[in-house]
């Protein structure tokens, strides 16, 4: 039986795609092999690699003046790769929204002058900070932020406006979750495990004229331009992660693409949501003006009745409900392909806990 699984990466993956590639794990269409057998330089392979490719332009309407770029090591190299391709004047500003910015930023004061132009770190990273032009400088190589922050559940609510200076994005837990302006950003990233595919491939979009101009002693497979003059297969690409995104972005194409996805997204976060605020059982830990629509963080104030909420929800097959430790409580992850069904599960469940488990 499948539970319904509110982790928050790797993550649940849309059934239709777990069966399709079920359906053709052993034999690939007419190869008389498993995509995971494959040489990445075959036929049957490059077909897979360029549809991930075009299916992903085309869902997430990237403009032509923009590499796709698939890679390995994680959105956590990206922390690294970012400094070491586009630190060009040696500076670079950084917004802290939680742990995973902090980490970015941490790799940043390696290669360069990196500064931490605001942070929400004052009250445990439960809002986004609101930044002005005037407060990115200047002559900074670029801006980073973390668009959605997966162990506090908040989201940026506007895009920073950083005048020439490129933004860059880490949207590991909220790529694919609704349309973005690509043309906004000079850079995104995201690890593939939250909403995309199994972990393995991290997805790189940059605007062609930030590539190119990495430092000397860049590792050839972390070098942007390297990695575009070959197709991202400068070495072997995690091929069924790829192959994986490939499966899942015809299922979003499938379903109507990103506006699709954003409206049933809209509309799973805001049953909870909506529950949160009905009751005062539960507290929501993320500020209201930057919930999330991926990461939903709630706490009951007790950290007794927290575990016995996690238990018990395991026990009905709510599984990985716990939140991160640096929060408490719980955390609800509903990528796309967590369906409705669960939400309201978990809904109904929380209505019988608060019941069952009166607070002294
Ligand atoms: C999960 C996550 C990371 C870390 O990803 P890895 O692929 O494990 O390196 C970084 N940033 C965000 C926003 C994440 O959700």
């Amino acid at each position: 039986m499948r539970v319904f699984n509110f982790s928050a990466g790797p993550s649940v993956l849309p059934l239709p795609v777990l069966e399709k590639a079920a359906a053709e794990l052993t034999e690939y269409g007419d190869s008389g092999m498993s995509v995971m057998e494959m040489s990445h330089r075959s036929k049957a392979y490059e077909a897979i690699i360029g549809r991930a490719e075009s299916l992903l332009r085309s869902v997430m309407n990237v403009p032509d003046n923009y590499k796709v770029l698939f890679l390995q090591g994680g959105a956590s190299l990206q922390f690294a790769s970012v400094p070491m391709n586009l630190m060009v004047n040696k500076k670079a500003d950084y917004i802290l929204s939680g742990q995973f910015s902090t980490k970015a930023y941490k790799e940043g004061c390696k290669y360069g002058d990196a500064v931490a132009i605001a942070s929400s770190k004052d009250r445990n990273f439960a809002y986004i900070p609101k930044i002005k032009r005037e407060d990115v400088r200047e002559d900074a190589d670029y801006l980073h932020i973390c668009f959605n922050n997966t162990i506090y559940g908040t989201k940026y609510n506007y895009i920073p406006d950083t005048g020439s200076v490129p933004l860059v994005a880490d949207m590991s837990s909220c790529i694919l979750s609704e349309p973005v302006d690509v043309s906004r950003f000079g850079l995104i990233y995201a690890g593939a495990q939250k909403n995309v595919a199994p972990a393995g491939v991290t997805i790189v979009i940059v605007r062609d004229d930030l590539i190119g101009h990495a430092r000397p002693d860049i590792p050839s497979v972390m070098d942007y331009q390297i990695q575009a003059d070959n197709g991202s297969m400068y070495n072997t690409p995690p091929c069924w992660s790829i192959y994986m995104a490939m499966l899942v972005l015809e299922w979003i194409e499938s379903l109507g693409g990103l506006t699709a996805m954003k409206a049933k997204n809209e509309e799973k976060a805001a049953l909870l949501y909506d529950y949160l605020d009905s009751q005062n059982y539960y507290i929501a830990a993320a500020d209201k003006d930057c919930r999330s629509m991926m990461n939903v963080t709630f706490v009951t104030g007790d950290p007794e009745l927290d575990k016995k909420f996690a238990a018990e929800a395991d026990a009905i097959g709510i599984k990985n409900i716990k939140g991160h430790r640096s929060v408490g409580g719980m955390r609800a992850s509903i990528y796309n392909a967590m369906p409705i069904e669960g939400v309201q599960t978990l809904v109904s469940f929380m209505e019988k806990f608060a019941k069952n488990n009166p607070k002294g």
